[in-house]
């Protein structure tokens, strides 16, 4: 029966029926657990009785900030969506000088999840018109972009026009948005990033829970990252002062948080699955870019305009909590950056993450209470290294890969060339299994190749690109050029190969320089 009635709910709402027939949440539920708070919001969404704000809405929204605040606020355009239309950031600073610490702010990367950008555009007023958050830029400066994917956002879908999903773009960069964004990204060298977006409290996994299934009932998860590339005191620092003081600030004001998790079905058994370690997503990206990074989900995709006050707010206080805390850390988030780049000696090619049983909190559908389930969980911050490789001084790449060296500076690495021929002892990849996927995901057959590595001594021509490891951003070449990495350059087909064959990759171990 609840399969029945969430089959129905599906059918009708891709008949595009009004959200009252669709919307899966209960009065009830919503006055219980999540009501509205009582503060005016002044965006344009709440100007309006129906619909989310759009684009014309937010320029002009933001225009008439820029009028006002010349002084301290700054708008530019990175790039352009892909049907032509610009996408801006805003920038906040008080005064000259670079010593100040840098916060990106991101919200719309996933068309369909509007609260991103409205709480964002919330944050940008409170920080300008009221007095008590202007201490802030006194020692921070911050970038907002706040609607990432404009043709999302217009049509209330996920994914950018030509079908890509933007947060599974973040290593091999299609999406014209996705090269855009990681540029301004990269320029930005944010010490720490916040991306927004709305999860789906209502799935299809969760009506095996329980009687009449169950719906998740945190307003916030935190999606942080557990990836091992990144420094294990980045991760932690993260959880521990950031995630934790955005708990204690939302708790303050009876909203609830929790971990990211999501769920997938498996052999008929429901899994759970908490944190973060692919790097086609931005949590994990931006750590591995050796920042402060975290993916904030708030409850709200497929309930229309429910609770969507209670969800901005949510936005608001959590980019607010970020930017306290990093003005009150602004020497340990340095230190703590610091440190992190200061080399890890492993590059870990694949994770490995156990299940185990936990004890969850979600909202029963039956009784329209909280209570605990036992569920099979798999939670990043639990994970091995499953295959990893000493991390080498420097990777190498052929002359004429220049699209990947492409693709790894707007990842934000710095590449060398050799300016003449040398030979050198080189490790060298070579494809000993290989299978392109039949299925297309994100407009690529996945290659999945094993290989073995060889010392041979390799004559390097002119025009070699090196991406030496002593920099800030060397986990993400580890992720991109690694050929078994989940997320790496041969996975996604960019560089393509076949069995048997030599990449024109190659790790450089010795200790002279290049
Ligand atoms: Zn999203």
């Amino acid at each position: 029966m609840r399969q029945f009635i969430f089959i129905l709910s599906a059918l009708l709402l891709a008949f595009n029926c009004p959200a009252q027939l669709t919307n899966p949440q209960s009065k009830e539920i919503t006055e219980k657990f999540f009501p509205d708070p009582e503060v005016d919001i002044n965006t344009p969404a709440f100007q309006k009785k129906r619909g989310f704000t759009d684009y014309e809405e937010m320029m002009a929204f933001i225009n008439e900030r820029l009028a006002a605040h010349s002084d301290v606020m700054s708008l530019s355009f990175i790039g352009k969506s892909q049907k032509g239309k610009d996408i801006p950031m805003i920038v906040l600073k008080r005064g000259k000088g670079s010593d100040k610490l840098r916060v990106w702010l991101q919200g719309g990367l996933h068309g369909n999840e509007p609260a991103s950008t409205e709480g964002l555009l919330y944050l940008l007023d409170q920080l300008l018109n009221n007095p008590e958050h202007a201490y802030l830029l006194d020692r921070l400066e911050i970038a907002i972009v706040p609607m990432a994917n404009i043709d999302g956002s217009e049509k209330l879908t996920r994914d950018s026009h030509n079908g890509l999903d933007l947060n599974r773009d973040q290593t091999k960069l299609m999406a014209p948005e996705s090269v855009s964004l990681k540029q301004a990204f990269s320029d930005y060298q944010a010490h720490v990033a916040l991306d927004f977006h709305e999860y789906r409290p209502y799935r299809r996994d969760f009506t095996h829970i329980g009687e009449w299934g169950v719906t998740n009932g945190f307003d916030v998860m935190f999606l942080y990252s557990g990836n091992l590339n990144v420094a294990e005191e980045l991760r932690n620092y993260t959880k521990e002062t950031f995630v934790k003081e955005a708990g204690s600030l939302l708790e303050s004001k009876e909203i609830t948080s929790h971990a990211y998790f999501s769920a997938s079905d498996v052999l008929g058994a429901v899994e759970f699955h908490q944190g973060s370690l692919n790097s086609r997503s931005s949590a994990t990206s931006y750590a591995l870019a050796n920042t402060i990074s975290t993916l904030v989900e708030v409850r709200g995709i497929g309930i229309g305009r429910t609770s969507f006050k209670r969800r901005a707010y949510t936005t608001f206080l959590v980019g607010l909590s970020y930017l306290r805390t990093a003005y009150d850390e602004t020497a340990e988030v340095k230190q703590v950056l610091a440190r992190a780049k200061a080399k890890p000696t492993e590059a870990v090619v694949k994770h490995q993450t156990p299940v185990t049983e936990v004890s969850m909190t979600l909202i029963d559908l039956e009784s329209v209470e909280k209570k605990d389930f036992k569920v099979r969980m798999k939670d990043a911050w639990q994970t091995k290294a499953q295959v990893s490789r000493p991390r080498p001084r420097a990777y190498l790449l052929m002359p004429e890969q220049a699209k990947l060296a492409e693709k790894l500076k707007i990842l934000g690495l710095k590449i060398d060339t050799l300016n003449q021929s040398r030979s050198v002892e080189v490790e060298r990849y070579t494809v000993e299994y290989y299978l392109q996927e039949a299925e297309k995901y994100e407009g690529v057959h996945r290659q999945r190749v094993s290989t073995s590595i060889t010392r041979i001594v390799k004559d390097l021509p002119a025009g070699t690109f090196v991406i030496r490891m002593d920099q800030d951003r060397a986990g993400l070449a580890v992720e991109a050029l690694e050929p078994e990495a989940p997320n790496s350059f041969v996975n996604y087909d960019v560089l393509h190969t076949e069995e048997g064959a030599e990449l024109p990759v190659y790790r450089y171990l010795n200790k002279e320089a290049l």
